[in-house]
């Protein structure tokens, strides 16, 4: 039989991390597959993943700007997928339907939590952004039952309208970056684009409480701006996206195969390699 196909889809896609996991986790587990990161646009998207599934393919990771179409191309969603509105994972099942996932919250929260012991219960939380990300990262977020969720974004509207959808979960609150003047959080993630340019959201300088935490779901092989703006404010932790994008990886790969993989490893490895001039 032939080797059982994955790919993700994504534009820009080049410097994807994913097919480099995929095959880590598939050599560590014994499992027999292909992984490859493939250049697919809004526009191109409906051919390109029916083409896929037709082709026999398994398994797609999507990534931006494809997480709503997605979700729209599932023929059935998990329930943190349809509370999300979002998908970045797609499984062939048995009965030849495609279900859709949302595994970015979960691995944004497995890297908190056992990764680097930061628990979120009873805390503080900010989320600046009200994107795609941040609709994947906020039920599970409230799930852990933080004391107070504020999501901040630069079109203040965006933030409203996303808190009022979960609101009935839990104290979540939203705004523009103006409105922060005054308040402090134990953890602040940044779930904006900016550091892909480089750029930061404008922060108040007391933003974060003493001991307080931050965390960039971007990553790059330098620190991140973000990053850098937990350190030079006294963050006991300013971390970057690299050990969610393994974790919600290994979530989509028990969902294909039925392995969980170990992400230690490969968070180890991932960041051992980058730090190499
Ligand atoms: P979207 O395009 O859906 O959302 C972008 C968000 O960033 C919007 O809220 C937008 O605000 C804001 N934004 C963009 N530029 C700026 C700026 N210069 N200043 C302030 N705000 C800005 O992107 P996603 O939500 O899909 O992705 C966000 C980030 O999360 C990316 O860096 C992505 O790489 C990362 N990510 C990481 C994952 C991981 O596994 N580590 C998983 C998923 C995402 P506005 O609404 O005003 O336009």
């Amino acid at each position: 039989s032939t080797t059982d196909r994955y790919a993700v889809f994504g534009s820009p896609i080049k410097h994807s991390k994913s097919p480099r996991i995929h095959r880590l986790f598939a050599e560590q587990t014994g499992q027999a597959l292909s992984y490859e990161a493939l250049e697919v646009t809004a526009e191109a998207f409906p051919d390109e993943v029916g083409g896929f599934f037709a082709a026999g393919g398994k398994g797609l990771n999507c990534t931006v700007p494809l997480k709503e179409l997605a979700y729209r191309f599932a023929g059935v969603k998990t329930e943190r997928a349809e509370r999300s509105k979002a998908v970045n994972t797609l499984a062939l099942q048995t009965d030849g339907t495609v279900l859709g996932d949302n595994t970015d919250g979960c691995g944004l929260v497995t890297d908190l939590l056992s990764n680097h012991q930061l628990t979120l219960a009873g805390k503080r939380v900010l989320i600046l952004g009200a994107g795609g990300a941040s609709r994947g990262i906020i039920g599970p977020i409230l799930e852990q039952a933080p004391s107070r969720l504020v999501i901040a974004n630069r079109t203040a509207d965006k933030a409203v309208s996303l808190a009022e959808e979960f609101s009935t979960r839990g104290d979540i609150s939203g705004c523009g970056f103006e409105a922060l003047a005054q308040s402090q959080f134990d953890l602040i993630l940044n779930a904006t684009s900016a550091s892909l340019s480089g750029q930061l959201p404008p922060l108040p300088d007391h933003l974060l409480a003493g001991q307080g935490s931050c965390y960039d779901l971007a990553y790059g092989n330098e620190p991140t701006a973000f990053v850098r703006w937990g350190i030079a404010h006294g963050a006991r932790l300013s971390l970057d996206g690299l050990g969610m994008l393994v974790e919600q990886a290994a979530e989509a790969f028990l969902i294909w195969r039925g392995v969980r993989p170990q992400t230690r490893p490969v968070i180890e490895l991932l960041d051992q390699e980058r730090k190499k001039p």
